[in-house]
């Protein structure tokens, strides 16, 4: 590409205006040397926004156990092989005063959708980590709930809410779910959660079954419209147990020049260096953050239930005393100029 048009080109994602799908398109088809030069600005434009800070996340997986039948998740319902647990009341306060301990300011509770974890009994664990920690966020990741449910929730002390759309475009996301979900229903979702006051996290997987690059330009119009507070997201993986168990995995050089654009176009938003990325390759964590991430989320589920977490093969799970992760995890930023930010790490417009 010419460097003129690339310099336009580049100017549009900071432009007011919507990024037309021609522009998405060009950037996603971007050569080498042009991905190069944007990742060099998105960790510009990263550091500009949050210093050469990194916020870090304390990932509680709550459950295994889930309704669903997603096609890509190890986790989905008609999966036999998967092993389900559910984390006890006392055993996610628990995870949340040793991640307290260690200097943690957010709390994320994940899991699949559990009819027993339903949204009363959430509420009052959310409600206890609260009443104990008024001053620490605490984010879920449980999926999709009624408008009620996501309203008990806030009000029980939630702040943020993840919940990819996963893909937006309706004919794609019908090859990865099955038919009782629909893309509708899940963007309804994150515009109830919005509404209700949740910082809202959104993103979808790269290289998932039957995506190309028209199904990313609808994942990043859609992005542009919603303008969530986060964006998360990481390469697919296939799972063992799921009809995608011998399809490929996503490509994580698509997946850094997505994170070197999102930072471009969402200079405030919180993206982090996902675990699928850390899984796939080596020093994922690290690429991720030079390509504009600014997020780590550390495990720290009990090492005995987060094997079980298996939404995909081979998942990467620091293999460190809890007491040592935040070291692990700092000496690794410091090789790359950058250090853990212990602050909440809110959204701030
Ligand atoms: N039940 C919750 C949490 C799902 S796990 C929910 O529905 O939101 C969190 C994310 O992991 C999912 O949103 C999905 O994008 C990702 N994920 C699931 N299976 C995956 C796979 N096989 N490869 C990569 N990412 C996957």
């Amino acid at each position: 590409m010419e460097k003129k048009h690339f310099n336009i080109i580049i100017s549009s994602l900071s432009s007011a205006e919507k990024v037309p799908a021609e522009v998405w398109h060009s950037l996603l088809t971007l050569n080498g040397d042009e991905r190069e030069k944007l990742a060099r600005m998105a960790r510009e434009v990263a550091v500009a926004n949050f210093g050469k800070g990194v916020y870090v996340r304390a990932l509680v997986e709550i459950s295994s156990c889930c309704r669903n039948n997603c096609f890509y998740c190890g986790l989905r319902a008609a999966n036999r092989n998967a092993v389900r647990y559910r984390l006890t009341k006392e055993e996610i306060v628990e995870c949340c005063e040793e991640a307290a301990r260690l200097g943690f300011n957010t709390f994320v509770l994940q899991g699949g959708e559990d009819y027993v974890q339903n949204d009363e009994w959430l509420a009052d664990v959310v409600r206890t980590i609260k009443e104990r920690y008024p001053s620490k966020a605490v984010t879920l990741s449980v999926g999709e709930r009624s408008d009620s449910g996501f309203a008990l929730l806030r009000s029980a002390g939630a702040d943020r809410y993840l919940l990819r759309h996963e893909t937006a475009c309706v004919k794609h996301y019908s090859q990865l779910h099955p038919a009782t979900m629909s893309a509708a229903n899940r963007k309804r979702c994150l515009h109830v959660l919005k509404e209700l006051g949740y910082q809202v996290g959104s993103g979808f997987m790269v290289g998932s079954p039957g995506q190309g690059i028209d199904e990313l330009v609808e994942d990043l119009m859609f992005l542009d419209a919603l303008k969530p507070a986060m964006i998360g997201i990481g390469p697919f993986i296939p799972a063992n147990g799921t009809p995608f168990a011998e399809e490929k995995a996503g490509d994580v050089d698509m997946v850094l020049l997505l994170i070197s654009l999102l930072r471009l176009r969402f200079p405030k938003a919180l993206i982090p260096a996902t675990t699928a990325l850390a899984t796939l390759c080596e020093n994922g964590t690290e690429r991720g953050i030079l390509a504009g991430a600014n997020v780590v989320m550390p495990n720290i589920t009990p090492r005995r239930y987060a094997e079980n977490y298996t939404i995909y093969n081979n998942k990467k799970y620091i293999d460190s005393e809890s007491a040592r992760l935040l070291d692990v995890l700092e000496e690794r930023l410091n090789a790359i100029d950058r250090f853990i930010d212990y602050g909440r790490g809110d959204y701030v417009i």
